[in-house]
């Protein structure tokens, strides 16, 4: 495909185990602002896979805080609790590319042979309802352009991850993958605790022949201790106010936001869109 010939698709893809809290915030910020920026479309999906972790409640409650902030999908918002045929046919073509192997081995036993193959890959066993599917990566570079930077890792033995579970549930990385090619996201822009996960990613998206995204990843937001805020240390949910927005858009290097506020907070978004150019765009990758 010719480079820059797509048209910039981001998106913002929460899982709704909690409500909005500031980590989320920003990167739904950055990723909108982004996205507008350089007149793309921008897209909300609910990563609800987990239906263990996650509520529907908190998923209405994230979309509806986010439209109060002006931030809205241009597209219907997509939640990947319905697609799961679509993954389950990627991860047919996984297996015809000889790319899984069918494993019973349990958390111990997989860090206990994290740098060697597993017995279930000595000798093969046949794929049971017990079984997870696990991706198989043999020591090769695996590589992904962040704006202007390109990033290299080795995915070794220990970068075999569960593409399914032992219990059947289906990789977030996996589904990642699959939303971004369907949904042709072209960047991506998202926090660091997902620095790894892009590698594996990038990895599964070669082996699928999707096409790939940019990225970028924004430092995280930490709470006191210096822990990143998260719905599983209970960060606090975020009301719609002056306050939430100027604390994200500090944390994003937007420092003198007073500059571009509205009278709404909805009108100060579009401001920083129209009067700054934060981010610039870059070649495809
Ligand atoms: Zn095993």
């Amino acid at each position: 495909m010719k480079k820059n010939s797509l048209r910039y698709r981001g998106r913002f893809a929460p899982s709704p185990t909690g409500e909005l809290h500031l980590g989320s915030l920003v990167c739904a910020l950055a990723s909108y602002i982004e996205a507008k920026q350089n007149k793309g479309v921008w897209l909300i999906r609910i990563e609800d896979i987990d239906k263990e972790r996650c509520r529907d409640h908190f998923a209405t409650t994230i979309i509806n805080k986010l439209l109060e902030y002006g931030l809205e999908s241009d597209e219907p918002v997509v939640y990947q609790s319905k697609r799961l045929n679509i993954y389950y046919d990627a991860i047919e073509q996984l297996k015809i590319k000889n790319l899984l192997y069918p494993c019973v081995c349990n958390r111990e036993n997989r860090k206990k042979y994290r740098n060697i193959d597993c017995p279930c890959l000595v000798n093969p066993i046949k794929h049971t309802n017990q079984c997870a599917w696990r991706l198989l990566t043999n020591n090769e570079a695996c590589s992904f352009n962040e704006v202007n930077h390109r990033h290299s890792k080795i995915l070794s033995k220990e970068d075999r991850i569960n593409i399914t579970r032992r219990d059947g549930l289906i990789s977030y990385d996996l589904a990642v993958c699959v939303d971004d090619a369907t949904q042709n996201i072209t960047h991506i822009v998202r926090g660091e605790d997902l620095f790894n996960h892009t590698f594996v990613q990038r990895f599964i998206q070669e082996s699928l022949r999707y096409h790939k995204p940019i990225y970028r990843h924004l430092p995280l937001v930490l709470d006191d201790n210096g822990e990143k805020l998260s719905k599983q240390n209970l960060a606090k949910p975020i009301d719609v106010s002056f306050d939430c927005l100027t604390l994200a858009l500090t944390h994003l290097g937007i420092y003198k936001p007073q500059i571009y506020y509205g009278s709404t907070i909805q009108s100060s978004i579009q401001n920083i869109i129209k009067s700054t150019l934060i981010y610039k765009l870059n070649e495809f990758d």
